[in-house]
């Protein structure tokens, strides 16, 4: 026998047991960014390599080490997006949909990160993502923290996630910072973990959310982000606190939450979970004034979120969140004896399926024998079976077993959409 071919490490099948929750998941979301105008919009997977070292920035960890890249057979550098949103800012701004104008924006699909793979963490996962550009003020902040409650009030899951919320400021903000945190840090240097001490030159806000316990007591007596924070940004991030809490939406300020993507400035969050271990943020975003010009286009402001649909499918598992009518049932099983039944089982089953919308019909295909037949029915977890046979036909009837009962009539096939309609609104 030929050797089996396996998945990739950390790239993941959705079986049919779990896509139905994934579609729930993706309905849900599609409901909710349109009633707040987000519409979809649709880019490839695959970007030139530029576009990501530009947009998310060369000394975060996704440029410096998760990227998947390789050269076409053109030697031209492409990368698998890591990340939605310096995809959808190509997109939009070639399209011409950015300059002057707004634009409520959303998009879903598979990101690349080379990762240890573990619980939450892969190297093919999916996002939803939802940007809005051409919009400077703090409503549009509240808008879509306000939009991402929603969509956890809906799911279920607003008491078991909690935001919170910082301001990075302005670039020129994050400047003096950067500057005063480095001259501090360098002098507990030895006392920093490995990654932290390397960030010290390359990245320095990214050490304020290092997990490690000792970087974290430096950090204690750190110069402190918030005092660098001039009129403007705190003006800001006044507005969007008052806005939240006039919507009741709570938010936990967090001085040390920074993002790790460059192209952040003034509002960033997350939502987090205490119930997937250290996999605990599920959605994360914050604005990005700054990214449409830095990757070419005409200076327009932005701001977006992004969520991790694997962690948030295990959060509603692990909490059992996931309604019944949202796992795949079946609803009829429809069993035939004899040629003709067979022929007219399958019209049947398409008169029923053309009447009664959302209804999911089962025909049990290749003949077979009655007992064999009613087992698969069983198995099906039908509600109903109709049973078909050569004297069903001739009468013009099919019978129609209660699969919880047991209790079995017989219905004019005329009739057939009424009367299987009525037995499942019964039960
Ligand atoms: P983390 O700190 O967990 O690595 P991140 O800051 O790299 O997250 P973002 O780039 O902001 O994450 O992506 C937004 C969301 O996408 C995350 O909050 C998470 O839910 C999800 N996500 C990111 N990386 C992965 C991954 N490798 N596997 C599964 N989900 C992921
Ligand atoms: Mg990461």
């Amino acid at each position: 026998m030929a050797r089996k071919i396996q998945a990739i490490r950390g790239m993941n099948d959705i079986l049919p047991g779990q896509s139905s929750i994934w579609q729930y998941l993706e309905n849900t979301v599609a409901d909710v960014v349109k009633s707040y105008g987000y519409q979809q919009i649709r880019f490839p997977i695959v970007e030139n390599t530029d576009l990501f070292k530009r947009g998310v920035g060369e000394t975060t960890d996704i440029v410096e080490k998760e990227m998947y890249t390789f050269e076409d057979r053109n030697g031209e550098s492409l990368t698998l997006r890591p990340e939605g949103t310096a995809s959808c800012v190509r997109a939009a701004d070639q399209a011409g949909l950015l300059f002057n104008q707004v634009q409520r924006l959303w998009y879903t699909g598979p990101m690349f990160r080379y990762e240890r793979p573990q619980k939450g963490r892969y190297r093919q996962f999916h996002q939803i993502g939802v940007e809005a550009f051409g919009m400077a003020s703090a409503d549009v902040d509240a808008e879509l923290i306000i939009l991402s409650a929603r969509l956890w009030k809906k799911l279920g899951l607003l008491e078991h996630v909690e935001l919170q919320l910082n301001t990075i400021g302005l670039a020129s903000e994050r400047e003096a910072y950067k500057a005063a945190l480095v001259e501090y840090l360098t002098e507990f240097k030895d006392q920093l973990d490995e990654d932290s001490q390397r960030r010290l030159e390359s990245n320095p806000l990214r050490i304020l959310d290092s997990k490690d316990k000792a970087t974290q007591a430096v950090l204690n007596d750190a110069p402190s982000l918030e005092d660098f924070m001039g009129e403007e940004t705190s003006a800001h991030f006044n507005r969007l606190q008052a806005i939240l809490t006039a919507n009741d939406v709570p938010f936990v300020i967090n001085h040390r939450l920074v993002r790790g993507l460059d192209y952040y400035g003034k509002t960033v969050f997350e939502w987090v979970t205490e119930h997937l271990g250290s996999q605990a943020t599920v959605c994360a975003g914050g604005r990005y004034d700054g990214l449409v010009e830095q990757l070419g286009g005409k200076a327009t402001p932005g701001i977006g979120f992004a969520m991790g649909i694997e962690r948030l499918v295990l959060l509603l598992e692990t909490l059992e969140l996931i309604p019944e009518a949202a796992k795949a049932s079946t609803d009829v099983f429809i069993v035939s004896l004899g040629e003709e039944a067979e022929i007219t089982s399958t019209v049947l089953a398409e008169t029923l399926r053309s009447q009664l919308a959302g209804v999911t019909v089962l025909r049990h295909c290749g003949g077979g024998n009655f007992k064999n037949q009613m087992k698969k029915a069983n198995n099906s977890g039908a509600r109903l079976t109709l049973i078909l046979g050569q004297e069903e036909v001739e009468q013009g009837i099919c019978q129609v077993k209660d699969m919880q009962t047991g209790d079995q009539e017989s219905c004019k096939i005329a009739d057939i959409a009424n009367c299987v309609n009525t037995k499942l609104q019964l039960n």
